[in-house]
């Protein structure tokens, strides 16, 4: 897990496949930083404020969360700044916040396929027990698209929806053309057993291709450059 730089101001850690820890992003301007998604657990998070202070950078002043799965919102609870969530993220969130964290409870909303089997054992392996589980809600909400002004560097994180979520955002850095993706494009694991909707996926690329970026930055993935990243979503708008 480390900390890859893309330019003079973005970053980002890489993500962890075995327990699902996310690529976290992150922004500095003049006046401040910013990071992208809390990851998984407290421990998470602080191995990635461990790799700011090693580099000299700023401790972000917000965090904006680009969909409310656990993976990527439960370090949010041990985030030191302001969390900036959708308003339909923090729905999910009221709801995850609500349900007892134990290995009982957990096993039976997998019966009741509120969880999902890939959540309980990546869970499992990054907690000792699922008491450690915190959830939280966000401290700043937005309808479909809000923007900061860090200095010199703007950031967008908007609502796209897209196959793998309805709330799922991206957030945009305009000067430097870099689109951190989240999970936007992956397929549905809670609802469609990691099916992708056409539909849902060709309603993604047109708003995509509105976006003028060089670097495309998945949430689970490498970077990849534009030219890449269209041609390979193409793939999944052919209705079978
Ligand atoms: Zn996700």
């Amino acid at each position: 897990m480390k900390l890859k730089q893309i330019n003079d101001s973005i970053y980002y850690l890489e993500n962890v496949r075995e327990t699902d820890r996310p690529v976290l992003g992150y922004v500095v301007g003049d006046s401040f930083s910013i990071m992208i998604d809390c990851g998984n657990s407290k421990s998470h998070l602080d191995a990635f404020i461990k790799c700011l202070d090693d580099n000299n950078l700023p401790r972000p002043k917000y965090a904006l969360i680009t969909h409310w799965h656990w993976d990527h919102t439960f370090g949010m609870h041990a985030f030191d700044g302001e969390t900036i969530v959708s308003s339909a993220t923090n729905e999910a969130l009221k709801r995850l916040k609500e349900w007892e964290w134990d290995e009982e409870a957990v096993v039976k909303r997998l019966e009741t396929k509120e969880e999902i089997e890939f959540a309980y054992n990546c869970m499992k392996k990054e907690y000792d027990t699922f008491d450690k589980i915190k959830v939280s809600t966000g401290n700043i909400m937005f309808e479909n698209a809000l923007t900061l002004d860090l200095g010199g560097t703007t950031c967008q994180i908007i609502k796209v929806g897209g196959p793998h979520e309805d709330d799922s955002c991206v957030v945009y850095i305009k000067e430097a053309g870099v689109l951190f993706a989240g999970d936007a494009h992956s397929g549905d694991y809670y609802h469609g057993e990691g099916k992708i909707d056409p539909i849902k996926m060709k309603e993604y690329i047109e708003l995509l291709s509105t976006l003028s970026f060089t670097t495309y930055i998945p949430g689970h993935d490498a970077p990849m450059s534009k030219e890449q990243i269209i041609p390979l979503l193409n793939r999944f708008c052919e209705v079978k």
